[in-house]
Order: C-alpha cells, then sequence, then structure tokens
C-alpha cells in the first residue's frame, strides 16, 4: 500500500522523506502544506518542484475528501457534508455555527456494527474503519470549504470511534499538534457507546479531551431494549467506567440522553437516572430523538423534555437540552448517507 502520508506524524514524515533522497526541511514544508494551509493536492505546494511532486504524487496517496453533496440549512445555516473516500465509499460530517465558534461533528467509521435501535447509521451495518488522514480531512475539507477556522470537534457521527481506537488516539495526536491545526484537547469530544474496556484504555492516556456517554437509559433492561451493546457492558460496569474517567483525569464527563416517548422518558426514569450518575462531576445532555422512517420511535414533547430537565436539576445534575440543528437537511446521524445509498440502489 502506498504511504498515507496525512496520517504520518512529522518526524515519521521527515524520515520518509529523508528516506526518498529530499532533505530534512522538507519533511516540515509539506507538513505546514497539509495540516496548516490545508492544501487539498501536491500541486498547491508551490515550494517543491514540480519533479517531486510528480514523485509524491505516484509514490504516496494523499487523502482530499471530495465533497459530493452539502446540504445547507435554512433554519441555523447548519452545512451537512457527504465525502466521497476513495475507495468510492461516503462518510457524513456536519459544520454547526455557535456563538463560541465553529463545531465540526465528525464520522469515524463506514457504518457501525453497534445497531443502536433509533440510530440510521447502523442500518446498512459496517464497512470499515476511517484511517486517521479520513478523520483529520473532514475537518480540513470543511475549514477549507467556508474558509473559516474551526474551534471544535465532536466524534460523534457514524460509527463507534473506541472501536477504531489506535486510529482515534493518532488522529487527536495530528489534529492537536502545535506544528498543524492545533486545536486545543479541551475542544474536542468523543462519544462512545460504552466499549468499558477502551474506556480504561482511554483513562490511562491522559488526555484533556471530554468523553461522552451515549447513555440513553435509565436502567439496564430499558438499555438493553435500545442499545445492543448492553449485551457486552452492563449499565453499571459503563458508568462506573465513567466516573473511573473523570476521577482519573479530572475532566467532568457527560452524558448523552435521547428522550424517547413512552420508552426512557417517565418520571421514574428520571428518578433511575439520578441515582445511576450521581455522585460524580458530570453533566448530561437531553436530545429529544430525531425519528428516522425506518423505526417506530417519536421525541418527547417539548414540555416532557422540560419536565425530565427539572427533575434531574432537582437532583443537582447539570443538564442541557441540546439545541436540534439541521432538522430539515437529514440532520439525524447517519440519514444522508443512507438516503444517497439507497438512491443508487433504485
Ligand atoms: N458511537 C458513538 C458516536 C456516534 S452516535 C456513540 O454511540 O456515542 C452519536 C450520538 O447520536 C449518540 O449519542 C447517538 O446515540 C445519537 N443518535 C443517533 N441517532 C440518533 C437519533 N435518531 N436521534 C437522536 N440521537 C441519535
Amino acid at each position: 500500500m502506498s504511504q498515507d502520508v496525512k496520517s504520518m506524524t512529522l518526524s515519521e514524515l521527515t524520515e520518509y522523506i529523508v528516506s526518498i533522497g529530499e532533505p530534512t526541511f522538507r519533511g516540515k514544508q509539506i507538513y505546514d502544506w497539509m495540516h496548516i494551509h490545508l492544501a487539498r493536492s501536491y500541486d498547491e505546494m508551490t515550494n517543491l518542484s514540480k519533479s517531486l511532486r510528480e514523485k509524491l504524487r505516484d509514490t504516496t496517496s494523499y487523502i482530499a475528501l471530495e465533497a459530493e453533496e452539502i446540504q445547507i440549512s435554512k433554519e441555523d445555516g447548519t452545512r451537512k457534508y457527504l465525502f466521497a473516500l476513495s475507495d468510492g465509499n461516503m462518510v457524513e460530517s456536519v459544520l454547526m455555527r455557535y456563538k463560541h465558534g465553529l463545531s465540526v461533528c465528525i464520522s469515524s467509521q463506514v457504518g457501525c456494527k453497534m445497531g443502536c435501535r433509533f440510530c440510521a447509521s447502523t442500518i446498512d451495518g459496517f464497512l470499515r474503519n476511517l484511517t486517521p488522514s479520513e478523520m483529520l480531512d473532514q475537518i480540513y475539507a470543511i475549514s477549507k470549504d467556508v474558509g473559516e477556522r474551526i474551534s471544535n470537534v465532536v466524534v460523534m457521527g457514524t460509527g463507534e470511534p473506541l472501536d477504531n481506537y489506535d486510529n482515534l488516539l493518532r488522529f487527536i495526536d495530528l489534529l492537536t499538534n502545535q506544528d498543524g491545526y492545533n486545536i486545543s484537547q479541551r475542544n474536542i469530544t468523543v462519544s462512545t457507546c460504552g466499549i468499558v474496556p477502551r474506556i480504561y484504555d482511554l483513562a490511562k492516556e491522559k488526555l484533556t479531551i471530554t468523553l461522552a456517554l451515549s447513555l440513553h437509559a435509565s436502567t439496564q433492561e430499558k438499555r438493553l431494549e435500545i442499545m445492543p451493546v448492553a449485551n457486552s457492558y452492563d449499565i453499571n460496569e459503563v458508568v462506573e467506567a465513567m466516573k473511573y474517567y473523570a476521577n482519573s483525569t479530572g475532566r467532568r464527563i457527560t452524558y448523552e440522553y435521547t428522550l424517547i416517548a413512552g420508552v426512557n422518558d417517565s418520571d421514574l426514569d428520571a428518578k433511575n437516572l439520578t441515582k445511576l450518575i450521581g455522585n460524580c462531576p458530570c453533566h448530561i445532555n437531553l436530545i429529544p430523538v430525531n425519528p428516522i422512517s425506518e423505526r417506530d420511535y417519536n421525541s418527547t414533547s417539548s414540555e416532557g423534555v422540560l419536565r425530565f430537565k427539572k427533575k434531574l436539576e432537582k437532583n443537582a445534575i447539570n443538564v442541557t437540552i441540546r439545541r436540534e440543528m439541521g432538522r430539515d437537511i437529514d440532520g439525524a446521524c447517519g440519514q444522508l448517507r443512507r438516503k444517497k445509498l439507497k438512491e443508487g440502489l433504485s
């Protein structure tokens, strides 16, 4: 396989460049073009000779994702990108505009094997992991497209990031590198459905990223109904791992809780949830479920969401109701790719 230069650290790239007979400083020049100037191809690297550019084009793979489709929300300016990968697969990414800056939500895998009942990303199954460069370039391509710097990254698109652990760590290292795009670790959130051993591994890395758990239920029994991963890891085990992560990194953890009418939004759910996640610095995001056509789930009414929020707040839990963005543009995880796949089949 040819070298994936955008997945290399600066020292690996420099070593590679020297191995093909070029001077050391070329490594840094190419690294700057990729990670600071966000060059889309070697052609843009005008301080390299034409012959070197040609040699690199022939011997390496330069990952630069092509936007197949961009949907722009008229409601809030959210932009949803469908990117084509070099093997013809597609992934989705979303750009959201907040008061504090631009946030990009990226995918970590093509498809997903986790099988959460309410999620469109998993319906067609899992195809492959994304490489570090494919994760990075979702951010770079979007930053280049809008001509602005991205300040926050959430790994919350299609896929389970902790099921692509080594590539995820390398991606975080490259994205936060001072010689590169240089996003602060504090501005990165990784969301997991709860792969317990990997949560302990991540705690050992001593990163300052935010870890979010997709909890979505207040008891093991209820979680089993909507998240097959609960067959592998009991809800108490997962929450314990999250608390361990909080204690060992000093970072406040986040729980995601998608409210589904009649499934997980009762007063008893709020009470059980309080017991489950209490006694540890955390934050919970309540997200009314974004209904997908393949499943019969409806979102809790806005009054119901407020009621649930108040119950948690009474017990001193920090709660945010996540603003729904991009509802008019296939906003829910995996919807756009799935629509495209279906079009391709018809
Ligand atoms: N696998 C990781 C990250 C991808 S899913 C995880 O499970 O966290 C990103 C988030 O979107 C998760 O919290 C997931 O549960 C949520 N999600 C997926 N489909 C949704 C839908 N239709 N409505 C609301 N949230 C959804």
